[in-house]
């Protein structure tokens, strides 16, 4: 009956670091506080989940929780008072919730066995935030347990990240995350291409086929070609990927360069059919510094990912606008020769 609904969610990818803590936990020698690091849409946070529910049942044994005792069923319903899973609404986390999550420690087990704190993504706390989680790190109520989930945890705190052991999540092998995805019930023949779009973090790579990335990525890929050409500005650009939003665009764009890149380079294949026209107009102008410039743009590309992500107040409209105005000068020594 309700048996499928809590089944373990370990990853494949994921049994090294489950089976470091399980070891430390059946040995009573497991960290209280524990910085969960990896690149995003690998499952840090699947995985923090999976290792509370570890420690919150009772019957668990080397191969996961038992998935039917009280506690698991509470997990399961996503209602078992000894968790708490901290997540900000929008880019940061609220002071209020890590007072909560403060008295949450300090307070007894309600169900007599571990408490776990769950927080996602840790840079979401303000330094305010990050000073008042330092309480309970440095003086760690018994059996109470911290996991932090972090892509960046260099924006953490040092004092915080001192204080934590680290587990780190490298990406899968790409044919396991492969293997994953195809898995997945909403799996298409598409597959292989978002789990490059996603740079191999399966996931994201799910996500984004979830979403219909393929169709949005060739729209994109046909401005490029319409900039390249100059049959359209870069404001006009701009205006048409508004929908899309600028994060996604960008990550387009990065997978559409380096893939570029990587055919004038090394003569490897394309990774996706829907570059060809885009390669053609590139090496009708091979050995004109195409590749540097190039290069170029993609450290352009880069570089506004990290303002995007990283400001609350980004223009994405000027930011494309932009990025879109170099990649008409990019391109533009194409054009006068091909015209
Ligand atoms: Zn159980």
């Amino acid at each position: 009956m309700s048996e499928s609904l809590i089944q373990t969610s370990l990853l494949p990818w994921q049994q090294t670091q489950f089976q470091r803590l399980q070891v430390l936990q059946s040995n009573n020698r497991l960290a209280h506080a524990w910085l969960l690091a990896g690149k995003p849409g690998i499952g840090k946070l699947a995985f923090a989940q999976h290792f509370a529910r570890q420690l919150l049942c009772r019957k668990a044994t080397s191969h996961g929780p038992c998935g039917t005792c009280q506690d698991c069923h509470l997990f399961a319903a996503g209602t078992h008072p000894d968790l708490q899973l901290l997540q900000p609404e929008t880019r940061q986390l609220k002071i209020e919730l890590i007072r909560e999550a403060i008295a949450f420690a300090q307070n007894t087990s309600q169900r007599g066995g571990a408490k776990v704190i769950i927080i996602n993504p840790a840079e979401s706390m303000n330094i305010n935030a990050a000073n008042a989680l330092l309480k309970i790190l440095e003086e760690p109520p018994a059996q109470t347990f911290l996991l932090l989930v972090s892509e960046q945890p260099g924006l953490l705190l040092l004092t915080l990240r001192s204080r934590c052991q680290r587990l780190d999540f490298p990406s899968p092998p790409a044919a396991q995350a492969l293997a994953w995805l195809q898995q997945q019930p909403d799996a298409d023949t598409s597959a292989v291409f978002h789990l490059q779009l996603a740079q191999g973090a399966p996931l994201r790579a799910l996500a984004l086929m979830r979403a219909g990335t393929e169709q949005a990525f060739g729209a994109l890929i046909q401005n490029l070609e319409a900039l390249a050409n100059g049959e359209t500005t870069p404001v006009q650009a701009a205006k048409k990927c508004e929908e899309t939003g600028i994060a996604a665009c960008i990550d387009y764009q990065l997978l559409g360069v380096s893939g570029l890149l990587a055919v004038l380079q090394g003569g490897v294949e394309l990774p996706v059919a829907a570059l060809t026209p885009l390669l053609a107009r590139c090496n009708q102008v091979a050995g004109t510094g195409m590749i540097r410039r190039l290069h170029d743009y993609y450290q352009s590309l880069v570089k506004a990912r990290k303002t995007a992500m990283a400001t609350n107040n980004a223009n994405p409209l000027l930011m494309l606008e932009a990025l879109f105005s170099e990649w008409s000068r990019v391109t533009a020594f194409n054009r006068a020769r091909s015209s």
